[in-house]
């Protein structure tokens, strides 16, 4: 599903140049449940952000679903993303002045799809959620769960093949946290390709992999083995 080879990554700033991916290569096949862990700055987001076609990259080759996720034109980015990606954020970004059932429907709403359909699918995602009776609430009158639980109902509604989480639960006490994984777990066992950024070990312990992040390189990879986490490989091949 998403094959990477020597990811490069650099910000430039006018005092500076970051490199912040230094030939990174990784492969996640399809229906994986994946975390990415490691310290503030070493480059979770980014490689997210590459992942979901948010942000460009400088050197190397990011393959998603059997294409080539290169110079695209910001139009051709879109297309993969609404075909391919859910995107989930720690801080919900939903819409403050909408609705959580408006907010669901919004990407089908720039797919053109007519207001009543998109509102019958919305529903139909915020009841997978456990929410129908929410649908009408403002975003300010839900917890921190349950806008995640919309704003996961949202990534949703496009049928993606692919979830990518940037701390989502980075935001939520310890219960509201469990709920939510279940939620992902769910997801992923439904077939998804989950892939979470965390920096919680009650987190990333749910997950079939976890991808540690240092510096900008994976240092090393652990995958579930009968309920445990076991180290698989010292990489960067
Ligand atoms: P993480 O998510 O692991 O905390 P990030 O991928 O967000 O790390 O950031 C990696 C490094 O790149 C950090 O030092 C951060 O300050 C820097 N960085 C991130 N985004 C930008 C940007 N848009 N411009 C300049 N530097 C950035
Ligand atoms: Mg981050």
């Amino acid at each position: 599903m998403i094959h990477i080879r020597q990811l490069h990554k650099s910000y430039h700033t006018e005092a500076l140049s970051l490199h912040v991916l230094k030939g990174l290569n990784l492969d996640i096949e399809a229906g994986e449940y994946v975390s990415v862990t490691g310290a503030s700055g070493s480059g979770k987001s980014t490689l997210l952000n590459i992942l979901g076609i948010l942000d460009s990259y400088d050197q190397g080759e990011y393959h998603l679903n059997g294409s080539l996720i290169k110079n695209l034109s910001e139009r051709e980015a879109a297309v993969y993303r609404n075909e391919m990606i859910g995107f989930v954020f720690q801080s919900f970004n939903l819409i403050n002045f909408k609705n959580a059932l408006e907010n669901v429907a919004l990407p089908l709403y720039y797919k053109k799809v007519s207001r009543k359909k998109r509102n019958i699918i919305a529903m139909e995602h915020l009841d997978k959620m456990g929410l129908k009776d929410w649908a009408k609430h403002l975003p300010n009158e839900l917890s921190g769960g349950q806008k995640q639980r919309v704003a996961i109902a949202r990534a949703m509604i496009s049928n993606p093949k692919v979830i990518l989480a940037d701390e989502p639960t980075g935001a939520l006490d310890s219960t509201t946290t469990l709920e939510v994984m279940d939620v992902l777990t769910n997801l992923n066992r439904e077939g998804i390709t989950t892939i979470i950024v965390t920096h919680e070990q009650s987190v990333s312990d749910a997950t079939n992999r976890i991808i540690h992040l240092k510096d900008g390189m994976i240092e090393y990879e652990t995958r579930k083995n009968n309920g445990v986490h076991d180290m698989i490989q010292s990489v960067n091949f």
